[in-house]
């Protein structure tokens, strides 16, 4: 009965993903008060967002994608064959690596060097399109974690992508705000003529 109620009480809700056209996806997200961050709200929204992100299935869910106008993210990336349905040679050119589960919350980043890489990205709040997408290779972060401490990631790759994408997000930005526009391509397509 207890390990019941403690499973429970880790499992979260699976939220509706706001889709584009949707103002909340281009307004300037608020930062979170280091209170806010030790509510019992905010650890809510926490759990919601994984399981919403996991369900979907996607590499990376930002608040304003669940409706909340706030600056927090999450992030996790399996980066499997599997899971990505991505050969083990595809998923190198990516420089996509195992990324565990972390939150993001106030995050800035800045380049790490100019260099930029260009690969198909998509989004859950465009959902079933894709384009390919300019982002630079290496970002440097800085953000809080979901106990309010202050940290620092070097990030590059397929990772510093979804952190770039992610951020993107809390600002109002969107992928295809960026993308190469004469590529963008329901999924369907993309899988038919540019795989
Ligand atoms: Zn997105």
């Amino acid at each position: 009965m207890l390990a019941d109620i403690i499973s429970d009480a880790g499992r979260g809700m699976i939220l509706p993903i706001v889709q584009t056209g949707d103002p909340v996806l281009r307004a300037v997200a608020r930062a979170l008060t280091p209170q806010e961050i030790q509510s019992t709200k905010i650890k809510e929204l926490i759990e919601n967002m994984r399981e919403t992100m996991r369900a979907a299935p996607g590499v990376g869910l930002a608040a304003p994608q669940i409706g909340e106008s706030i600056q927090l993210v999450v992030i996790e990336d399996e980066a499997t064959e599997e899971k990505t349905r991505l050969s083990a040679e595809e998923l190198s050119k990516r420089e996509r690596k195992p990324i565990p589960f972390h939150v993001l919350i106030n995050p800035k980043f800045t380049a790490i060097g100019d260099e930029r890489v260009t690969f198909f990205e998509g989004c859950l709040s465009v959902d079933g399109f894709a384009a390919m997408t300019s982002r630079f290779r290496q970002v440097s972060v800085s953000a809080l974690n979901e106990r309010g401490d202050e940290i620092r990631i070097e990030a590059s790759g397929w990772y510093a992508r979804i952190i770039q994408h992610e951020i993107d997000h809390l600002n109002g930005t969107i992928y295809i705000d960026r993308m190469d526009s004469k590529t963008f391509s329901t999924v369907a397509n993309k899988a038919k003529y540019w795989d």
